[in-house]
């Protein structure tokens, strides 16, 4: 097609690509020192209990402040990341950071982190968990790890050999982004999951469409028949919000409920002083 458009077309078509390929190979040099320049943080999302009405868990969220082009989106440098091998060195420091972040929490709240299918290829995961487990003395309930669909989609006999290790270290396995991939169901058979995350397009379509309101309350009904916690994301709006609780969810997370917050912040609402029973009551900076 790009032949039929003629030179010029071709031309400034070819322009744009080698400038959108540019871009992504400067971004790719400059996370390589991402980590050592100290320009990767973690903010951390409140997730709300609706049983208890308690913050029980944050998930802990990657943040690059690039030196000039600013805040730069984990979906566009986490793929960077995972391309070059990079992953592995980020998501250890993102296991030790978070680890040690939580251990300062109360004791009942616990932290979630995302897990890149690339770090499952490692047969030293679970050992580099139980280690970031024992240097922060956080109990290994306490942590949560996230995982997508995508990590049971390849080898999947090694991958679920890694997730058998570490259920027994103790953590929880999440199952991320539930609803987005293929054949969901069907992982559900292979692994005992603790708890399943529903995408947020789904609780986008709460009030507006019978069909969605269907699905998610049939997916509550089912992590209940299976003793998995069910949690909610981007719950937006306080309609959401008292559907999923009168629904059976029992966890939501989303703007309405906190945006990701500087450490510090969600340490001050989780402190016993704090406001973490309040509704509508985290603080964004
Ligand atoms: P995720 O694990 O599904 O994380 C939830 C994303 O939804 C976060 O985006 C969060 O800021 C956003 N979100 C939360 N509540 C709402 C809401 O009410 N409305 C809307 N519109 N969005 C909401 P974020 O921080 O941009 O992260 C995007 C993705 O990047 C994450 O999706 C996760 O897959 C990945 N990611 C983030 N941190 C890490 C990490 O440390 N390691 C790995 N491997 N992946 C990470
Ligand atoms: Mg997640
Ligand atoms: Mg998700
Ligand atoms: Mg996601």
């Amino acid at each position: 097609q790009a032949k039929e458009s003629g030179r010029g077309t071709t031309r400034i078509f070819d322009a744009a690509m080698s400038q959108k390929v540019c871009a992504r190979q400067d971004l790719k040099r400059d996370l390589a020192f991402a980590l050592e320049k100290g320009e990767l943080r973690l903010v951390y999302q409140p997730i709300r209990d609706l049983g208890s009405g308690r913050i029980a868990t944050a998930e802990a969220l990657l943040r690059w402040r690039h030196p000039e082009k600013g805040e730069v989106s984990p979906v566009d440098f986490i793929p960077l990341a995972e391309e070059t091998g990079l992953i592995n060195a980020i998501g250890e420091w993102v296991l030790e950071a978070a680890c040690r972040q939580a251990a300062h929490w109360p004791a009942d709240v616990s932290v979630a982190i995302n897990i890149s299918p690339v770090q499952f290829r490692s047969d030293t995961f679970p050992m580099k968990v139980a280690a970031a487990l024992a240097r922060s003395r956080l109990a290994p309930a306490r942590l949560e790890l996230e995982i997508t669909e995508s990590v049971l989609l390849a080898d999947s006999e090694h991958n679920m050999r890694i997730l058998h290790d570490l259920k027994a270290i103790g953590v929880r396995i999440s199952l991320d982004d539930f609803g987005t991939g293929y054949s969901s169901l069907s992982y559900l058979r292979l692994f005992p999951f603790s708890k399943l995350k529903l995408d947020r397009c789904f609780v986008s379509d709460i009030g507006r469409s019978a069909q969605s309101e269907a699905i998610v309350r049939a997916v509550a009904d089912m992590g209940h028949a299976l003793s998995m916690m069910t949690t909610a994301e981007g719950v937006e709006t306080s309609g959401q919000l008292d559907w999923l609780r009168a629904n059976g969810w029992s966890q939501a997370q989303g703007y309405l409920i906190g945006r990701p917050a500087e450490a510090d912040v969600f340490g001050a609402l989780v402190a016993p002083s704090g406001l973490r029973d309040l509704e509508g009551a985290v603080p964004s900076r």
